[in-house]
């Protein structure tokens, strides 16, 4: 029992690097929406140069590869978002986008599971996204692969299939806001700490998921990821 705390401490999340013995501690989980125009036209809005839509999830959302996902309570239509998520290890706060680009440890692939249905109301009356978007389990992340210098542009194919049929395919290149523009926008609301993830949208083909279902996605250059929903 503890002695300074009047209950356990929540343990810290930690995510595998490759190639690592060490883990990766997670602080926060930041995520942006519409940043793949195929994907903005798809959920019936059209891609103008606002920047993307901020929401967060709970560090203890994550799960990792290999795992079972608990079909989410409350949920009639749940659906899978492939992402490529972006770790920090240095502090960012009003930042521009050279030093954003210095502050990245690695990246990731990652599933922004979301309860569609939810999200569906949500935007109807205007209300936030948390009960949509950050529900417990709700972001599956692969091991994070360590980048020395961060490209200028990203490229590689990202896809996400279920059951092995394929349902979302596209390319890094396709992202509206680079990875720099995301993280330096970002630093303007919250400062960004070491630990940090960031979710950064997804291309088109968003669809449902049910129990039973194996999910599999990757991103060139970057790493894969599996999980099954219970
Ligand atoms: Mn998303």
């Amino acid at each position: 029992m503890s002695e300074v705390y009047s209950l356990l401490p929540p343990a810290v999340v930690g995510l595998q690097i490759t190639d690592s013995v060490k883990l990766f501690p997670v602080r926060r989980i930041f995520c942006i929406g519409r940043n793949y125009s195929d994907h903005v036209r798809e959920m019936g809005g059209n891609s103008n140069k606002d920047f993307p839509i901020i929401f967060t999830k709970p560090a203890d959302a994550v799960v990792a590869d290999g795992s079972k996902v608990e079909y989410p309570l409350s949920c009639k239509s749940l659906h899978h978002e492939v992402e490529l998520v972006v770790a920090i290890d240095k502090p960012l706060r009003q930042d521009d986008e050279d030093a954003a680009a210095k502050a990245v440890f690695g990246l990731a692939v990652g599933v922004d599971l979301t309860r569609r249905d939810l999200q569906k109301e949500a935007k109807k009356s205007g209300l936030p996204w948390d009960c949509a978007k950050a529900f417990d389990q709700s972001a599956p992340i692969s091991a994070i692969k360590p980048v020395r210098v961060l490209p200028a542009v990203l490229q590689g194919e990202i896809s996400l299939s279920v059951n092995t049929q394929v349902r979302q395919r596209g390319d890094l290149k396709q992202m509206i806001w680079s990875v720099p523009q995301i993280l330096s926008h970002l630093s303007n609301y919250f400062e960004l700490l070491p630990g940090d993830l960031v979710f950064t949208g997804t291309p088109a083909g968003v669809g449902v998921l049910v129990s039973g279902d194996c999910v599999f996605a990757s991103i060139a250059g970057v790493g894969s990821l599996q999980f099954q929903i219970a």
